[in-house]
Parts: C-alpha cells; sequence; structure tokens
C-alpha cells in the first residue's frame, strides 16, 4: 500500500476525541466551542501534510495541492467535520482524514499532478444545530440559499449569528465557490448493512438517492371505544395500518425504492377513543424518481380503496424534495478498475443517504466510495469500521485522485 494505515487511524482517534463523551459518542455542532477545535486541528494537520490552507467565509477548512497547470479545472475531494447529536467518530471524518492522507502520500512521494486537488473539511453537513444542512458543500458549488444562513437554533441563534460569532463572515458566502471544477469524489462510510452482510470492503456508489417528503393524514370518525360495534366504524388507524403495509409492499417491487413511515400522530390520541385523524410522515427515496412515481401512482389506486372501505378520506402533502445525483459512469468504471487490481472485495450500491456531493450535480461529475460499516451503525457512538476497510478506502482514493488530477510521469 501507498498510503499510510497508521497514520489515518491515528488521525481519526485524535479527531474523534474533540466533542467526546464519556459514553463514547461525540457531538461536534457546528459554531460550537468544539467545532473550532475541530477546524484548529484540522488546520494544524493540513498544514503539517503540506498543503497550502485556508479557511472560507462560511468555515469549510480547505487545504490546496495546487496542480502543474494553473488553468486546469480544479479536482475536489474531502467530507464534512461535523457530526450529529451523539454520533460516532467515522461518518464524515474518514472521507476528510482519507482524502488527507491519500493527498499527504501524494506530496511524499514527489508525484506531480496537472489539476490542483482541494481537500475540503465541509461546514456542517449534518445541519443538526439549525435544521440546514451541507451548508459548506452548497456554499463550495455556489448553490447556497441564503435563506438558510436565518435558520435558527434552539435558542433563536441564527447560524449568521453563530458563523460572525465563531469568527466567519457569512455575508461573503458567495466568495466561497471554487470554480471551474472538473470532479468531485468523496469517500464516506456506507451506514447500512448492504457490504457487511455481503462480507464486502468497499462499495462504488451508483448514485445518491432523489427523496420526496409527504405528509399524509386520514380523517376518519371518532367515537366510544367501547361503545360502538366493528362494524360501521371510520377508524382511520386501522386505515393507515392498511396503508403502510401496501407502501411498504409497493416499495419493495422496484429495485431501488425505500418507504419509511418515520413519524405518527393520533389525535385525539386517547386509549378508550376511536381517532379522529392520523398523521404521518412518508420518506420515499429512490435513484431514479420514475421508480418513486411508479409506486405512488399504484398507492393512488389502493389508497381510493381503502377510503371506499374504511369511509375515510386520506390527504397527501408534498413537504420536501430533495434531487438526487447520479454518479458519473467513467468515474465509476475507474474506480472498479483499481478497486480490482487491488482485489478489494466491492460492488455497486445506492447512497439512499443525503452527501456533501449531490450538491454538485449538474456542475461537475461526481463519485463517491463507501467503506463498510459493522453492522450498519451509524448516527451513534456503536459506530465502525475496521482499520483494514479504512485503509482499502484511503489507498483506492489515493490511487483514484492521481488518475483524476493527471498524474505527470
Ligand atoms: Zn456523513
Amino acid at each position: 500500500m501507498d498510503i499510510h494505515a497508521d497514520r489515518l487511524w491515528n488521525r481519526l482517534m485524535a479527531l474523534g476525541q474533540i466533542g467526546s463523551y464519556p459514553d463514547g459518542s461525540i457531538t461536534r455542532l457546528s459554531c460550537t466551542k468544539e467545532d473550532g477545535l475541530a477546524r484548529d486541528w484540522l488546520i494544524g494537520e493540513m498544514t503539517a501534510a503540506g498543503l497550502e490552507v485556508y479557511v472560507d467565509a462560511v468555515g469549510n477548512v480547505i487545504g490546496r495541492l495546487s496542480g502543474e497547470d494553473a488553468n486546469a479545472p480544479a479536482v475536489l475531494t474531502g467530507s464534512h467535520y461535523d457530526t450529529v447529536r451523539h454520533g460516532g467518530r467515522f461518518d464524515g471524518t474518514l472521507g476528510l482524514l482519507s482524502s488527507l492522507e491519500a493527498v499527504q502520500t501524494i506530496i511524499e512521494q514527489k508525484k506531480k499532478v496537472r489539476h490542483t486537488i482541494y481537500v475540503i473539511g465541509y461546514k456542517d453537513e449534518e445541519g443538526n444545530r439549525f435544521g440546514f444542512g451541507m451548508t459548506g458543500s452548497r456554499c463550495i458549488a455556489g448553490i447556497m440559499d441564503p435563506e438558510g444562513l436565518e435558520a435558527k437554533d434552539s435558542d433563536g441563534i441564527t447560524m449568521k449569528e453563530a458563523m460572525a460569532q465563531a469568527g466567519y463572515t457569512p455575508a461573503d458566502y458567495q466568495t466561497c465557490k471554487i470554480s471551474p471544477v472538473k470532479c468531485s469524489i468523496e469517500l464516506h462510510i456506507e451506514q447500512a448493512t448492504v457490504l457487511d452482510r455481503e462480507g464486502l470492503s468497499l462499495g462504488i456508489v451508483e448514485g445518491i438517492a432523489h427523496l420526496l417528503l409527504y405528509q399524509i393524514k386520514i380523517t376518519g370518525h371518532s367515537g366510544h371505544a367501547g361503545a360502538n360495534p366493528m362494524k360501521g366504524r371510520r377508524d382511520p388507524v386501522v386505515a393507515m395500518s392498511e396503508w403502510i403495509c401496501a407502501v411498504t409492499k409497493e416499495a419493495s417491487k422496484e429495485k431501488y425504492c425505500v418507504a419509511t413511515i418515520g413519524t405518527i400522530q393520533a389525535s385525539p390520541g386517547s386509549f378508550n377513543v376511536i381517532c379522529e385523524s392520523v398523521t404521518f410522515s412518508l420518506d420515499i427515496r429512490s435513484m431514479s424518481v420514475d421508480e418513486i412515481h411508479a409506486c405512488l401512482k399504484r398507492m393512488d389506486d389502493i389508497q381510493e380503496e381503502i377510503e371506499k372501505r374504511h369511509g375515510v378520506m386520506i390527504e397527501r402533502t408534498l413537504v420536501q424534495e430533495l434531487k438526487g445525483c447520479p454518479c458519473d459512469e467513467p468515474m465509476k468504471n475507474r474506480l472498479e478498475d483499481i478497486m480490482a487490481r487491488n482485489s478489494i472485495p466491492h460492488k455497486r450500491l445506492m447512497s439512499g443517504a443525503g452527501h456533501d456531493s449531490q450538491n454538485y450535480n449538474g456542475i461537475c461529475p461526481c463519485a463517491m466510495i463507501f467503506v463498510r460499516s459493522i453492522d450498519g451503525y451509524s448516527h451513534r457512538k456503536e459506530e465502525y469500521s475496521t482499520p483494514e476497510d479504512c485503509a482499502n478506502g484511503a489507498q483506492v482514493l489515493y490511487e483514484m485522485l492521481l488518475a483524476e488530477a493527471g498524474e505527470i510521469r
């Protein structure tokens, strides 16, 4: 291997100390003291590795390795350095530190590349403090919605205010944009069990899923739980249970589609009262928007039948749509070649979770490498990837960066 597996692992453990709790979980929310400590630690590591380092207007930490051709578009690599509340030490940081390890190896081997490589520690991907995520990558891609800067935390502090307090200049967010860009490559933990179940070290991401979030409201007729016989009831909870079973079944018929009911509220919500209404969320995702629409179209017919049979009314309201990002086919093929050359067991798979990379959709070709998550744990302290898998990922990233940045031999 070219990369230094121990150095990567030691850095992971060191960054994992910043914002850590006695139970082993880590909390590094945007513009907090821990966030600042992580930023300063990163600046130190990137500088020592030989990169030209700067922190942009919103707090992205960026290390640059200049290419030989100053006019050639840049190659971006990295991941986020924030965590969710009580998260783990691999989400985001593994990708960022693998990028650093890969580029440090390029520097140490005195290899020359044509394109400038940017190693980016993205600011606030998780959005756990302000409820608005991917701030850093949106700014670098040049697609930041300035409304996001007005998002408030639970104390009523806006992102803009918190950034200013942390020493950034959020009004200058447009200066963060990096352009022109040749491509982006991000390594991340899988956060699911596909690779672990199949005994595979790495994954090549086919694309980041498109997401539609709906609120479903079913209205029936409430009444006494004891006095009303089963026949003739208009119980929205029973209708909901059928609706949920149906959407689960319909999603399973598609190749990539996944459907999840994450919240349920019953009204009035008393044990001895038939509900008047129930409201619940539907998070439905797929690589292909067509799959989602096909699934929902079948649900329309099923829904009508449920409405008739139970005497209820079902309303579906779109709350949010997040565009997915197909990964670049030639880049996927290059990753496949590199993994095969290194005899690393791998497969292609979809990313159901969102990532910073999706903000480059339509801006530049993107690729993502997934590293196996043991038991699929993520966003919790049990999150773990083995040192061997981490090293495999960083080695592939190193070879990929040399290919994309145009190694000059
Ligand atoms: Zn992440």
